[in-house]
């Protein structure tokens, strides 16, 4: 998500819109053509496009869900993607942005961000990132598998099932170690930090340093440790009807 936002942001940012078009009905009349895009941020999963338009402040907020993609071309390059999932067509002289089959599209005013994405915690890669917050928000239900409490993007947002498994590993925490047990739970939210941090610029993604073997233990169910060499172990937890596969070392991260 943080690299569809800085790639936009690269490609609109300071930009003037020649044409936008907003293919969904509640947007099907909106112009925002002459108006210039000031940056693109993310919030979670959620990216939030800002517009001035003479005096006007404008987010676009969109979200990908399962099938959306945010594409960056050339001014007159073709779209790899069919035109009618085309949502929302932002160009400039030099670039087109084109945002396909996304999962929300709405365009509010800026100064109404906040109903949006205001019920996400500190985001871990966004300007006003807010450890203690975050902490704070973790240790609330303090008896929640700590990999529920990563996942929780009320508690903190940017951590998704890859890196919970893997925090929780690079860490010799067991992932359904009560949060509030887990002795060392502020190095483990700086090393999400760093981990998100290395990996919001790359094409690949790796928490190991090594893209041969990017991950410890993330969908590595039944190989081995490649610390110990015990058989990595998949288990679904968190609550009934959102369950997700959780990997973990059973030498390297004993229950406590
Ligand atoms: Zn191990």
């Amino acid at each position: 998500m943080h690299r569809t936002a800085s790639s936009l942001d690269r490609a609109l940012s300071g930009h003037e819109l020649l044409r936008t078009d907003f293919r969904v009905p509640q947007l099907a009349t909106t112009d925002l053509s002459g108006a210039s895009v000031s940056e693109t941020v993310s919030r979670g999963k959620h990216l939030l496009t800002r517009i001035a338009d003479g005096d006007d402040r404008w987010t676009l907020h969109t979200h990908l869900k399962m099938e959306g993609s945010w594409r960056v071309y050339a001014a007159d390059q073709r779209w790899n993607r069919p035109a009618h999932q085309a949502r929302v067509v932002l160009v400039t002289a030099d670039r087109q942005a084109v945002g396909f089959s996304l999962g929300i599209v709405e365009l509010l005013p800026t100064a109404d961000e906040d109903s949006v994405v205001g019920h996400l915690g500190p985001d871990l890669l966004g300007p006003d990132w807010d450890e203690a917050e975050a902490l704070r928000r973790l240790l609330a239900e303090p008896d929640r598998p700590v990999t529920q409490a990563l996942l929780d993007q009320t508690n903190l947002a940017g951590i998704g099932n890859m890196y919970a498994a893997e925090l929780c590993f690079v860490s010799g925490v067991h992932p359904l170690t009560p949060v509030g047990e887990v002795a060392g739970l502020t190095r483990m939210v700086r090393r999400a930090k760093q981990m998100l941090e290395h990996n919001s610029e790359r094409a690949t993604q790796s928490t190991t340093g090594n893209l041969r073997e990017p991950m410890w233990v993330y969908r590595r169910d039944q190989a081995p440790c490649r610390r110990c060499r015990t058989p990595i172990r998949v288990d679904m937890t968190g609550t009934a009807g959102r369950e997700r596969a959780t990997y973990w070392c059973p030498n390297c991260q004993p229950r406590g």
